[in-house]
């Protein structure tokens, strides 16, 4: 196990409050000093617009952002830094295959496969590229475990099926998904594939090399760094034949009154000024979490999840929803008698945070038939001892109802 407690000293959050005890990672995670200064210090000691200024802190700026392709290219494996396009955040990425490539490509009585267990990104992006083009959704089934009923999944591809957009960890259930199965399902028939790593790339080693995916979503934010930036990593070529997503500055080679030419890969997808502080602060929150490394801090989580579901497992009222075989540190739960929300809010008198609500999960609400849940999710400063108190709050606001 990690040494939560030391692991805290590093997020100066916990020490600007008492007792903090937070569970919504999955959400997005707290950050540590690093990256706050790293944001901090590009602004107090070399602010300057990227690929353009000829002056010498306009140089240190670009090659601080440029270097961070570099980290993500050997964090997560990608083959090549021309592969790699920052973004917003997840739900950017998606958005911007589904237009990028799906106004493209997609026609009338295409489908898009997704999977009921999808985030509302992994949604509707592509209920409106589908829309646009008359094109079609299938779903992939879950069962009552929570987890993707592949067998289906054969079922649902034909040869109008051009691409399979899949959750690599669920943000509701935990469950882990089988990606690597499905990649290969999708490539026997041509069919692209994209896969939404906001919950997996910050919580176990993703290697997409190996994993041999087109496309691959993840979001800063929820991997210790800053929110406003996100990654898509896509193919070469697919990047290459795709046409722009936004148009403006940086992304073009040429314009003239009529028409205009496209920069390279990856600017061609970057244009504007980019969120040059936040990318430098998503490199400093990658080599934080290498310095602790990624296996531990799957070990770590996995240990929290068993203990905190023989505990939960103890809470008569409790009930868990989902029981996937591989999941990750999520839990989602209700109180029997007591609104998600009032749980919510009765934790948070004990300074407790956890997520209630519909997860931007509206689909596995509606197939579990809960319009809202409670979700606990961990990260590499909780331990046991935080978990206990959880317990003991929720047993406590439990006597209050009763
Ligand atoms: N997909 C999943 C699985 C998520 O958990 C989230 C965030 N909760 C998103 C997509 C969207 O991420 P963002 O809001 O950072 O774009």
């Amino acid at each position: 196990m990690l040494d939560a407690q030391n692991v805290k000293k590093d997020f100066p959050i916990f020490s600007n409050h008492d007792d903090l005890f937070y569970f919504d990672s999955a959400s997005t995670t707290q950050k540590p000093q690093a990256v706050i200064d790293s944001v901090s210090s590009f602004y107090s000691s070399s602010n300057a617009n990227i690929h353009r200024a000829l002056y010498k802190i306009g140089e240190t700026a670009t090659d601080a952002y440029e270097s961070v392709r570099l980290k993500i290219k050997s964090f997560l494996n990608v083959p090549d830094t021309h592969e790699i396009v920052f973004t917003k955040g997840t739900t950017e990425s998606i958005n911007l295959v589904s237009n990028a490539w799906g106004r493209k490509h997609l026609k009338q009585k295409h489908s898009i496969i997704i999977s009921e267990m999808e985030h509302h990104a992994n949604i509707v992006p592509w209920q409106m590229i589908a829309k646009e083009k008359q094109a079609k959704i299938k779903y992939i089934p879950l069962n009552e475990n929570g987890e993707l009923t592949l067998d289906a999944l054969n079922e649902l591809i034909d040869e109008n099926t051009k691409i399979i957009s899949i959750v690599h960890q669920s943000n509701v259930f935990g469950t882990i998904n089988p990606v690597e199965k499905i990649i290969k399902i999708a490539q026997e028939s041509n069919i692209l594939t994209l896969i939404d790593g906001a919950q997996s790339v910050p919580h176990f080693k993703v290697d997409i090399k190996e994993m041999d995916c087109d496309f691959f979503v993840f979001s800063g934010h929820k991997i210790l760094g800053p929110t406003g930036v996100g990654v898509l990593v896509a193919r070469k070529e697919l990047l290459k034949s795709m046409d722009p997503f936004l148009g403006g500055g940086v992304m073009i080679d040429e314009v003239t009154m009529n028409e205009s030419t496209w920069n390279q890969i990856p600017l061609k997808f970057e244009a504007g000024t980019a969120n040059i502080a936040q990318v430098i602060g998503l490199g400093e929150a990658i080599d934080y979490v290498q310095n602790i490394g990624i296996e531990k801090i799957y070990q770590h989580e996995k240990e929290l999840l068993t203990y905190c579901l023989q505990k939960f497992s103890e809470i008569d009222e409790l009930k868990i929803y989902g029981n996937p075989r591989h999941r990750g540190g999520i839990i989602t739960f209700n109180i029997d008698n007591i609104h998600p929300h009032d749980l919510a809010k009765f934790l948070d008198t004990d300074n407790i945070c956890i997520r209630a609500g519909h997860h931007c999960a509206q689909p596995i609400m509606h197939k579990i038939g809960k319009s809202s849940t409670a979700r606990v999710s961990f990260y590499l400063y909780n331990d046991f001892r935080e978990i206990d108190y959880l317990c003991e709050s929720i047993k406590k606001t439990i006597s209050i109802f009763k």
